[in-house]
């Protein structure tokens, strides 16, 4: 950043501060005795927005507003003023000390003597003072204003948290460390279940009716993908995604948990979720011409026996990374090392056999197969479609494979695997999902992996990261100073060398605005009430526990534990 950006910045935030609220803040620095209510210097062990808290303690009107069937709403007409006003407001970070300074005067009309009593209160992030001055007047002020007798900041923290994909974990622990007051764990899921979780279900709705919409017209080339939250058998939830090959958008998203009815185990999941995907799909009218998928077990007998109008084609990436592994393995052997320089050039091959037949399968399994003569420095043979390379004259320094040297017998190995000339017919349309991987990549920022999420909250972080990527889908690539297009160099571990990676403007977030104005919204309609279960997004049936023996008793567990330790 520059000097003279860095000033401008300076200058901004000081004109922001002076014209908003200083004039509010009215600042007097005569001393006063005041006495602070302990319960915020010492009970910081509840600082929650808690019904019953409030009901317990004294009867001032603070408690009564909690109440949540009170209706009264001033406003209430002018929603959208109240979204606006609220939402936008700048917040900021007040330290008490700052804070003690304010309330040394009575503000009460014409009164203006010293506050001789001052009370506090914390209500989650909100913090209210109490303060009488000599003649007897009480003033109450609120850090925060309510949205429906709830501190706005609690609904738009929960909020923020989410929509940025944080954790409440994380960003308790952020306010711990700089000894921020925030509300409990459970006013965050209650905030989530009721406002958040039906807010961005309702927009992902609305925008994914309008992608199928889009894309209605023809029938589409999509490629699908599962992720699971943990590799192989352990995985709690799997998620299958399905994007369109022309656009990058993601048209459909499944969650499956391990725990569903017709879910046997972690490893079916990914058929479960894809079939489900393929179903919705197909309910709402989108036509599919093609999906490209990896070649998981079972994948390929679904669509075929369920969907055989679909092209079904295989992600060329996945099949040449498995064929990499191969060579390498046996590459690795002293009496095959000669093969170790070629595996480069053969996944080149695998790719430039896939883009250049034309969709016919055949062509392709022959081109891909010429390498075993072509290694062998030989360019010409028998064959149906193909009968020489296609490349001019050969560089004599080339370390050709003697033929059926072991060398070449690994390669021959390899290259002409039965299950492996069955399937690379299915690459014919040169299908890619590298999309998919970058964006199952960018989902870890809204669900990490070594966190768990209940099922409703990861339906929500999938959504919201389905939304992050389709609205930041056409991104274009970034100028450097010159003009150029901006591009950093990477090192790719799994090819060892380092590329060019091109450089993209930054994202766009307009959307989190509108999803925040729906989250407010449904806080201020009156037929909402915090924890009502109606309004959460609704679940697949599940089992109580994705164990599949029953939990042995606390002491029968001890006894195991004591008795392994003495053997
Ligand atoms: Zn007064
Ligand atoms: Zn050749």
């Amino acid at each position: 950043m520059s000097v003279q950006c860095i000033e401008r910045d300076i200058i901004q935030q000081e004109t922001t501060v002076t014209v908003s609220t200083l004039s509010d803040c009215s600042t007097q620095l005569t001393s006063t005795q005041t006495t602070y209510d302990t319960q915020y210097s010492q009970d910081k062990s509840d600082l929650s927005f808690n019904l019953a808290q409030c009901n317990n303690t004294d009867t001032s009107d603070e408690e009564e507003l909690y109440d949540e069937d009170c209706v009264d709403i001033t406003d209430n007409h002018n929603v959208t003023d109240r979204v606006n006003a609220e939402y936008c407001d700048n917040k900021y970070l007040v330290f008490d000390s700052q804070l003690q300074k304010l309330f040394k005067h009575c503000t009460s009309t014409d009164c203006n003597s010293a506050v001789s009593i001052i009370k506090r209160q914390l209500i989650g992030t909100m913090l209210i003072v109490k303060y009488t001055c000599a003649n007897g007047h009480t003033n109450t002020w609120r850090s925060q204003p309510y949205m429906r007798h709830m501190p706005a900041g609690h609904l738009l923290l929960s909020a923020a948290i989410l929509l940025s994909g944080s954790t409440y974990g994380q960003i308790n622990k952020l306010c711990t460390i700089l000894n921020l007051p925030i509300f409990s764990k459970s006013v965050f899921y209650r905030i989530q279940n009721t406002y958040l979780n039906p807010s961005v279900n309702e927009y992902w709705t609305m925008h994914q009716t309008a992608v199928l919409s889009v894309l209605s017209d023809t029938a589409v080339k999509l490629c699908g993908d599962a992720r699971s939250d943990s590799p192989g058998f352990s995985a709690k939830y799997t998620s299958y995604t399905l994007m369109d090959l022309d656009t990058s958008l993601i048209v459909d998203q499944q969650l499956v948990c391990v725990t569903e009815p017709d879910v046997n185990s972690s490893v079916a999941m990914e058929k479960v979720a894809m079939s489900r995907s393929l179903e919705f799909l197909h309910s709402s009218g989108l036509k599919i011409h093609t999906l490209a998928t990896d070649r998981h077990t079972g994948v390929r007998s679904f669509i075929k026996e369920n969907y055989p109008e679909i092209n079904h084609q295989f992600d060329v990436w996945h099949i040449e990374k498995n064929i990499t592994k191969k060579l390498h393995k046996k590459a690795l052997k002293r009496e095959a090392s000669e093969l170790m320089p070629w595996i480069r050039h053969i996944a080149n091959h695998l790719y430039w056999s896939a883009q250049t037949c034309n969709g016919d399968g055949e062509l392709l399994r022959e081109k891909w197969m010429s390498c075993i003569h072509h290694i062998a420095n030989v360019h010409a043979w028998n064959g149906e479609k193909l009968v020489h390379c296609e490349h001019g004259e050969v560089d004599d320094n080339t370390c050709w494979l003697e033929i059926d040297s072991p060398a070449h017998l690994a390669l021959k190995q390899v290259v002409l695997d039965k299950k492996l000339l069955k399937d690379i017919v299915q690459l014919s349309d040169f299908c890619h999902t590298g999309a998919l991987e970058v964006y199952h990549s960018m989902l870890l920022k809204y669900a990490p992996k070594r966190l768990h999420f209940n099922y409703a909250g990861m339906q929500t972080r999938l959504q919201l990261a389905a939304i992050d990527h389709n609205y930041n889908v056409d991104r274009k690539v970034a100028k450097d100073k010159e003009g150029n297009p901006a591009v950093k160099q990477a090192y790719t571990k799994a090819k060892k060398h380092w590329i060019l990676r091109n450089v993209y403007e930054g994202k766009q977030y307009t959307y989190i605005a509108e999803i925040m104005n729906n989250i407010i919204k449904r806080r201020l309609d009156l037929t909402i009430k915090m924890d009502d279960t109606s309004c959460n997004i609704s679940l697949p049936v599940m089992k109580e526990t994705i164990a599949v023996i029953e939990k042995p008793s606390m002491e029968e567990a001890k006894a195991k534990k004591y008795s392994r330790i003495n053997n």
